[in-house]
């Protein structure tokens, strides 16, 4: 094929003739320095290329070269624990060759092509195998088993199988397919925008349980579901964004770290290898990988950095793990989406954002979803995705968080005015949701008992009365409720600061077990059973709401896990007492009347 030349640039665009042998999405090498760019539209032999690297000094007459291949990944052992740029260049690496100011146009590997693995069969000469079926394992870290499956696509009878220590490109098994022989590696390459495929999609039926009270017990998330968490600057996004990475209960973590201020993805890199998973008390880096693009990098890397990561994803979520990919922030991908298409000349849809807006996001969330994987074994895979929106000024009307919001089924909405009076989690009670509600009923019976439901239903409602009265406290003042609508007023607000506020930076609060959640919502919710009873027989309100089993209730969400069934059985029986003493005085009272 020729090779084409650029006759124009613009910014992170770049348009060259004399491609008509290239196609669309094609890798491209762009001028001396071999930049990396992606071919985004084709028109008569011209490409318009977004370039992944700074384009500065590249002129027009420069040469285009197309490499014929799609941006693919490399999937393999050795990629967990690794943190990459979004084109899958492993980023210590870079640095330890190139220095910290990355050099434009290098090509470093993205998995180690020297480092051996010790493969372990799990099939023999003359299996027959399809694409998706496991010929073996390799331990990668100390959490994480790596299936080393057959390519997607691939079928054939196995004629040679070796175990023992290989590199990644090493053969280890060779097929006899209908094509020839073929032979494999432990690792394979896969194009990104593509997506991976599967069996069938099955509906979620777990909870992804994060330890955070709010999401588990009022808006949880199903593993294999869709999530958006929307809120301005400065209202917890990526608080919460790291305690879902650090917390979930599931066997890998992508964390893209999609465009945001440079200093936010540093205290993830500094912060995870020091994290210490729950489950495994091995360091969280044992399971995650890193995907930092951070803002001064061009903008076109954003949208490579979220399909680069939704891939990888999908690869675990295809050995039968359950995977979450969290990306924050999305909303720095569709500004780079509004540029390239600003460039492109595209006819603009709402506030200059392109019109495949929605599609994009949708095909972007489409990859999620609990699947029976590909595979003879029809093992099941769950892949929960995640995102971030941060809306200029908070307003979720913009295109953005609506695009997103018609699409992902359930939504952490987080509110200034909760930041502000450091209600945190900032996510407002009111007004977020979780559509997988009605289908992980049936898990939390059966893990909770069928109290849970009917606990967390009640809390719910006394939140919303309490909305409710503060109206009518507004005008008419708190003196003129009822003693029952007072006590519901006091009761949201121990729900409020003792339940649903939850501090990410104290280690016996950070991570809640739904055991002590169940506990805890039980302990507040009894209190305002026996204190309603009271007041029905005439009990002082003052004196119940100063009984001191209810200052013992706000300090019992810091309880460590191992200790919170008795303390809270404790707790249980001081507050029946001390309001049993109460209702004896009135009743002694009554007495003398
Ligand atoms: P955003 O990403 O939305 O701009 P951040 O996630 O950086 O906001 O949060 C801003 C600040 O809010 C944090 O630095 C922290 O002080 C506070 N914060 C947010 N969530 C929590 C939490 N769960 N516990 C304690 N503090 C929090």
């Amino acid at each position: 094929m020729e090779n084409g030349r650029i006759i124009k640039v613009a910014g992170p665009l770049i348009v060259a003739e004399g491609m008509s042998g290239a196609d669309m999405y094609d890798v491209v090498h762009v001028g001396h320095n071999k930049l990396i760019g992606e071919i985004i539209e084709m028109r008569d032999g011209n490409a318009s290329i977004q370039v992944y690297e700074e384009t500065a000094g590249i002129g027009p007459g420069e040469e285009v070269v197309s490499t014929g291949e799609p941006l693919s990944v490399e999937l393999g052992p050795g990629i967990i624990g690794q943190i990459y740029d979004g084109i899958q260049r492993p980023l210590e690496e870079l640095v330890e060759r190139y220095g910290a100011n990355i050099t434009r146009g290098v090509y470093v590997p993205s998995l180690d092509r020297e480092k051996k693995w010790t493969f372990i069969p799990s099939v023999e000469v003359g299996a027959s195998v399809i694409g998706g079926d496991i010929i073996g394992t390799v331990q990668e870290t100390s959490v994480v088993l790596h299936k080393i499956m057959v390519p997607n696509g691939m079928s054939g009878t196995v004629a040679e199988i070796r175990g023992g220590d290989f590199t990644i490109t090493e053969t280890v098994c060779v097929l006899h397919t209908l094509q020839g022989k073929k032979e494999l590696s432990l690792m394979q390459k896969w194009p990104v925008r593509v997506q991976r495929p599967y069996q069938n999609k099955l509906a979620p039926n777990e909870p992804m349980i994060t330890g955070q009270r709010t999401i588990d017990t009022f808006f949880p998330i199903a593993k294999g579901g869709t999530a958006a968490v929307p809120g301005p600057f400065g209202s917890g996004k990526t608080i919460v964004q790291h305690q879902l990475a650090k917390w979930s209960d599931v066997d890998i973590v992508i964390y893209v770290g999609c465009g945001e201020r440079g200093n936010e993805m540093t205290d993830v890199l500094r912060e995870f290898p020091e994290l210490k998973d729950p489950r495994t008390g091995e360091s969280l880096m044992q399971r995650t990988v890193l995907i930092a693009n951070t803002s001064d990098m061009p903008v076109a890397a954003r949208e490579a950095s979220v399909y680069t990561g939704i891939t990888i994803a999908e690869y675990f979520r295809d050995m039968g793990y359950a995977v979450a990919l969290i990306a924050d922030s999305t909303s720095r991908w569709a500004e780079a989406l509004r540029e390239m298409s600003g460039r492109l000349e595209e006819m603009p849809g709402e506030e200059g954002y392109p019109a495949y807006l929605t599609s994009r996001l949708a095909q972007f969330y489409e990859r999620a979803g609990r699947v029976t994987c590909c595979g003879t074994e029809g093992r099941y895979g769950e892949l929960s995705a995640i995102g971030a929106v941060s809306p200029p000024g908070g307003d979720i009307s913009e295109p953005v968080s609506q695009a997103t919001l018609r699409i992902v089924k359930v939504f952490w909405g987080l509110d200034a005015s909760l930041a502000y009076a450091r209600h945190f989690p900032a996510i407002n009670w009111l007004n977020s949701y979780s559509l997988y509600e009605d289908r992980l009923g049936q898990w939390y019976t059966d893990n909770l008992g069928p109290e849970f439901q009917q606990q967390r239903g009640e809390a719910m409602v006394l939140l919303q009365q309490e909305n409710e009265l503060n109206e009518i406290v507004r005008l008419v003042g708190i003196d003129a409720l009822s003693p029952k609508d007072r006590l519901t007023m006091e009761v949201a607000r121990i729900l409020r600061e003792d339940f649903l506020q939850q501090n990410a930076f104290t280690e016996s609060d950070s991570y809640t077990s739904l055991g002590k959640q169940k506990g805890l919502l039980g302990l507040i919710l009894h209190y305002h059973h026996i204190a309603l009873k009271a007041i029905e027989n005439g009990a002082d309100m003052e004196a119940l709401f100063s009984i001191s089993a209810r200052e013992r209730i706000g300090r019992a969400k810091s309880v460590p896990e191992d200790e919170y069934e008795t303390v809270y059985a404790a707790i249980r029986e001081e507050m029946e007492n001390e309001i049993e003493e109460i209702l004896a005085a009135v009743s002694t009272g009554g007495d003398w009347a």
